[in-house]
C-alpha cells in the first residue's frame, strides 16, 4: 500500500478523513512515494479549534520559557540535519548538500527568534505629563498560518513559524502538496523540543484547505510565499476578511554585467545561481544583462561551464544539479525553451538536448542569448534551468530593463567600480540587490521580501519586519492615583 503522509494536530500525526490525497514523488525515479492527504474544510476547522486554545496558553509562556524552546529546537535541527535533508531531496530534488544549506538558513531564523526577550522589548517614557508614564507593548495576535511553496520545505516555514511562535502565537503549516513530509519532521521536532502541543500544527492540503484558513475568523494572519497570482488572491481574499497578510510571488531576477567586471567571477557566480537547485529558487538569477562589450565574452565563459556541470540524482555527491519537480513542471520548461527559438533567440546550449539520466524529471541547463524582452522566456517566470542573455548598449538601457520589470524580488550587479555599484543599488527598483554577490538573501536579522508583484502587503518576512507582522502594539498610558494632582477636568487630555 502506497504510503499516507497525514496532519498533524494537537501534537500527534493525524489521519485525513476529506477521502481525498495527491501524489507524491521522488523526482530523481519519476516513482509516487506516497500520497498526502488533502485536509478539507471542517478538517481544517478542527485543526484551528485546537491551535485557539493552544494560543491562549502560549500566550502566557515567558519569554525565557519560550526562548529556551527556541534553543531546544535550534538544537534538534542542528543534529539532525542530514535526516532532514535527505527527506527534502527524496521528494524535492535538489541536491543533498543544497538541502542541508536551506536547512542551515532556515536555522539562522530560529537562532534570531531565541533572542525574542530582547526584540520584544517595547519603550518606555517616563512623566509624559506629571505622573503620568507611557509604555508600548506588543502581543501575540492568536492563531497564525503560513501556506509554503515547494521549493523550500523547510527555510521558508521556518522564515514564518520561529518568529511566529517566539511572539506566543500558534501557528499553522500548510506545506506544499508536492514535498509534505519535512512538515511532519519539523513538527516532531517542535514537540521533542518542549512546545506544547497545538502551538504547531501542520494541515496538508490544496486550494480546499488554504481557501478554509483564508475565511476563518479565527485565523488572525496570513503568510503566503509562492507563485504571483496565488500570492495576490491570497493578500485579497485574505485582506477581504480582515486579516492581516504578507504575501511573496515570482521572481525574474537580473545579473548586469557591467564592462568592467572580472567576467570570469561574474561567469561562476551567474552559473551557480541560475542553474543551482535546477533553477527553482525565487532568487534565481534568471536573466543576465550584458552591458557593451562585455557580451561575447560573457557568453562564452558561460557556455563554457555548462558541460561540467552534473545532472543526477541528487542524493549522489557527484550531482550538481537535480531533477525539476514534476513531469509536467520539467515539460513546461522545455516548452519555454522551444518558444524562445521560435521567436528568435540564439539556443548556446539547448538544455533538452543534454544526455540526462531516463526514468526521473531531468532537463539538462539551458543558455539563450539575444533574447529580447518581448519573448516569453524573458517575460514569463520559468523557475528552471534556464537562462537568458540580454544585450545592453549602456547602464542606463540595463537598469531601465530591470526596472520596467513587474517582478522585483533580487537582482545582482558586476562589476569593479564602486561607484557605478553604489549608483546601481541607489537606482534599482528591487527589494533585494546583490553587489558581485549573485544569490543576495537576507540574514535573518534583516528582512526578506521584494517589490511590486514579487509581494502583495507592506511587511517583509523574517527579522524585525516578522516580529512586527506577528504581534500588535499596545501603548499604555499610567498614573498611580496621587490626590494632589486630582480634579474633575471635562476638556481633552492635555500634558501639563
Ligand atoms: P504555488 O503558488 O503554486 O503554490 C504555493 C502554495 O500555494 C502551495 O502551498 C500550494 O498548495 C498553494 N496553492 C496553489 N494553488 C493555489 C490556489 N489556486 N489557491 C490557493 N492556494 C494555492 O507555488 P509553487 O509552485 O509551490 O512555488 C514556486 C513559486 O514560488 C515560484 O513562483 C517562486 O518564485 C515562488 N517563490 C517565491 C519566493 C519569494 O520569497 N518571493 C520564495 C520561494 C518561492
Amino acid at each position: 500500500m502506497t504510503q499516507r503522509i497525514s496532519h498533524w494536530i494537537d501534537g500527534r500525526e493525524t489521519p485525513g478523513t476529506s477521502g481525498r490525497t495527491a501524489p507524491v514523488y521522488n523526482p530523481a525515479t519519476g516513482q509516487r512515494s506516497a500520497d498526502v492527504e488533502l485536509a478539507s474544510g471542517s478538517e481544517v476547522d478542527v485543526a484551528v479549534a485546537k491551535a485557539v486554545v493552544a494560543a491562549r496558553q502560549w500566550r502566557h509562556a515567558s519569554l525565557s520559557q519560550r526562548a529556551g524552546v527556541l534553543f531546544a529546537f535550534r538544537q534538534l535541527l542542528h543534529e539532525r540535519t542530514d535526516e532532514l535533508a535527505a527527506i527534502v531531496t527524496a521528494e524535492h530534488g535538489k541536491v543533498l548538500s543544497d538541502s542541508a544549506g536551506e536547512i542551515a538558513r532556515g536555522l539562522e531564523n530560529v537562532e534570531f527568534s531565541a533572542g525574542v526577550p530582547q526584540l520584544l522589548k517595547g519603550g518606555f517614557s517616563e512623566q509624559v505629563s506629571t505622573g503620568v508614564d507611557v509604555y508600548s507593548i506588543r502581543q501575540p495576535l492568536g492563531v497564525v498560518a503560513g501556506i509554503t511553496p515547494f521549493n523550500f520545505p523547510v527555510m521558508v516555514p521556518l522564515w514564518m513559524c520561529a518568529n511566529a511562535i517566539a511572539c506566543g502565537n500558534a501557528f499553522i503549516l500548510k506545506p506544499s502538496e508536492k514535498d509534505p513530509s519535512a512538515s511532519l519532521f519539523l513538527a516532531q521536532m517542535w514537540k521533542d523540543a518542549g512546545l506544547p502541543d497545538g502551538v504547531f500544527t501542520v494541515v496538508q492540503g490544496d486550494k480546499e484547505a488554504v481557501d478554509a484558513l483564508l475565511t476563518h475568523a479565527d485565523v488572525a494572519a496570513v503568510s503566503f510565499v509562492g507563485s504571483t497570482p496565488i500570492a495576490r488572491y491570497i493578500y485579497e481574499t485574505g485582506t477581504a476578511q480582515g486579516k492581516r497578510v504578507q504575501a511573496l510571488g515570482g521572481a525574474k531576477n537580473h545579473a548586469l554585467v557591467l564592462p568592467d567586471a572580472d567576467v570570469e567571477m561574474a561567469a561562476d557566480a551567474v552559473v551557480s545561481a541560475a542553474y543551482g537547485s535546477a533553477g527553482e529558487r525565487c532568487m534565481a538569477l534568471s536573466v543576465a544583462v550584458a552591458v557593451g562589450d562585455v557580451a561575447d565574452r560573457l557568453v562564452d565563459a558561460l557556455a563554457a561551464r555548462l558541460p561540467k556541470l552534473t545532472i543526477g540524482d541528487g542524493t549522489h555527491p557527484d550531482t550538481d544539479i537535480g531533477p525539476l519537480i514534476t513531469a509536467e513542471h520539467r515539460d513546461k520548461v522545455a516548452g519555454y525553451i522551444g518558444a524562445g527559438a521560435q521567436q528568435g533567440a540564439t539556443l548556446v546550449v539547448d538544455g533538452r538536448q543534454a544526455d540526462v539520466p531516463s526514468g526521473g524529471f531531468f532537463l539538462g541547463t539551458t543558455l539563450m542569448d539575444h533574447v529580447t524582452p518581448e519573448m516569453t522566456v524573458y517575460s514569463d517566470e520559468i523557475f528552471g534551468p534556464v537562462l537568458c542573455v540580454v544585450r545592453a548598449e549602456t547602464y542606463e538601457q540595463g537598469l531601465a530593463l530591470i526596472n520596467d520589470n513587474p517582478y522585483a524580488n533580487g537582482t545582482a550587479i558586476f562589476t569593479r567600480d564602486g561607484g557605478a555599484a553604489r549608483q546601481f543599488q541607489f537606482e534599482v527598483e528591487v527589494g533585494m540587490v546583490g553587489i558581485n554577490v549573485p544569490v543576495p538573501v537576507p540574514v535573518a536579522y534583516y528582512s526578506f521580501g521584494g517589490w511590486k508583484a514579487s509581494l502583495f502587503g507592506d511587511s517583509h518576512m523574517y527579522g524585525a519586519e516578522g516580529m512586527n507582522f506577528y504581534t500588535r502594539g499596545k501603548v499604555v498610558t499610567s498614573r498611580w492615583p496621587d490626590p494632589a494632582t486630582s480634579a474633575v477636568d471635562l476638556g481633552f487630555p492635555r500634558t501639563r
